[in-house]
């Protein structure tokens, strides 16, 4: 029987619908058996590993998601079997959190002005003990009635060129793949189609990626086309990157990132846990 690994999805520790527990049971009632927690700029969810995770017969890979941009481009880098207990990776998160907060207060700013009422407290109590995300102001907007769903939210007020876009901010592709390595694990170029970037820039970016000790990237992530993933079986191996997987999960009413929900990498990649 062949192995299902997902490697990138999220708790409630960052922007994710559900605590570490019920990824575990829904990831393996998918058949997962390999699954990897990624969330973002945090390491939290392994703090509290629930004791039936042997029952659920898991191997659960510690994982992390950073933020990080290249150019004038947000990009997420996954970080894949890591060691834990690296005090580089404790620095790092404090230090991207920190840089979480001070966006926060930036976006809050500015969605006062345009008549939000108290944006920081309602965000950090719907944040609760995560790492406030855009989601969580999504949740406000959506909340107070200035959009209908999390999408349009995005659209007119969070998403790329919009007031929630804070630029330059997080850690660069250098510092983030360096903290990745500096805790044993592997860096891996998270979902490379989702960047909208033309396929010369795309490119350049995993040159970059590469230059900085990336190492993989990721063939399939969520719902995508097979023309991208034709395009990035391709260009993992014009590169010379292994390959990894994962269904991005946040929460089970996002019916386009499903935990399981790919079998197999093609078979031309060389995967990610060959490195582990
Ligand atoms: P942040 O980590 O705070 O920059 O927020 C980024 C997260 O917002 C991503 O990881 C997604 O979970 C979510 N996100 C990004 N774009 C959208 C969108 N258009 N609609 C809904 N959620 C989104
Ligand atoms: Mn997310
Ligand atoms: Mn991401
Ligand atoms: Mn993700």
């Amino acid at each position: 029987m062949t192995e299902i690994f997902d490697l990138h999805c999220h708790t409630n520790c960052s922007d994710g619908a559900l605590g570490l527990g019920e990824v575990i049971r829904l990831a393996s009632e998918q058949g997962v058996s390999v699954l990897s927690v990624t969330d973002h700029d945090t390491v939290d969810a392994y703090h509290n590993l629930p004791n039936t995770l042997a029952d659920n017969g898991l191997c659960l890979i510690p994982g992390i998601e950073f933020s990080t941009q290249w150019k004038n481009t947000g990009v997420h880098v996954v970080g894949l079997n890591l060691n834990l207990s690296s005090s580089t990776l404790g620095d790092a998160v404090q230090y991207q959190q920190a840089q979480r907060l001070a966006r926060a207060e930036k976006i809050s700013a500015k969605l006062e002005k345009i008549g939000v009422k108290d944006p920081m407290e309602r965000v950090l109590e719907i944040a609760g003990s995560a790492g406030v995300s855009r989601v969580h102001f999504a949740k406000l907007l959506t909340e107070r009635g200035y959009v209908k769903n999390h999408q349009q939210a995005f659209k007119r007020y969070l998403g790329a060129g919009k007031l929630g876009d804070v630029q330059h901010l997080w850690a660069d592709i250098n510092l983030v793949v360096e903290w990745v390595k500096s805790a044993g694990g592997v860096a891996v170029l998270a979902h490379p189609s989702r960047y909208r970037l033309t396929r010369t820039k795309l490119g350049c970016l995993v040159d970059a990626f590469i230059s900085a000790g990336g190492q993989a990237i990721e063939i399939l992530s969520g719902s995508q086309t097979k023309d991208v993933t034709h395009h990035l079986v391709q260009l993992a191996n014009e590169k010379g990157l292994y390959g990894s997987l994962g269904s991005d999960f946040h929460s089970p009413e996002y019916s386009w990132q499903r935990l399981g929900m790919h079998k197999a990498l093609p078979s031309s990649c060389r995967p990610v846990w060959d490195l582990f």
